[in-house]
């Protein structure tokens, strides 16, 4: 599982986000998060996210991930 680059905690596990995905603008909650993680078949590459620290800070994070690999990349 990858950890999630948060600003003001460090790496965190993404369990305690929420990850709203932006493409489709579809929200997804804890319970997609696997989905979110894994599941995007549609687009390969860079893409960008909104995360929410929902079990730290509780801040939002825009941050950028490569869905063929899963990792974040600055
Ligand atoms: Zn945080």
């Amino acid at each position: 599982m990858r950890l999630v680059p948060c600003p003001d905690c460090g790496p965190r596990e993404p369990g305690e986000f929420v990850c709203l995905g932006d493409s489709g603008g579809h929200p997804v909650g804890e319970d997609g998060l696997a989905e979110a993680l894994y599941g995007r078949a549609n687009a390969k590459g860079p893409v960008e996210e909104l995360w929410w620290h929902k079990f730290g800070c509780r801040r939002w994070l825009k941050l950028r991930r490569n869905s063929a690999t899963n990792e974040f990349v600055p």
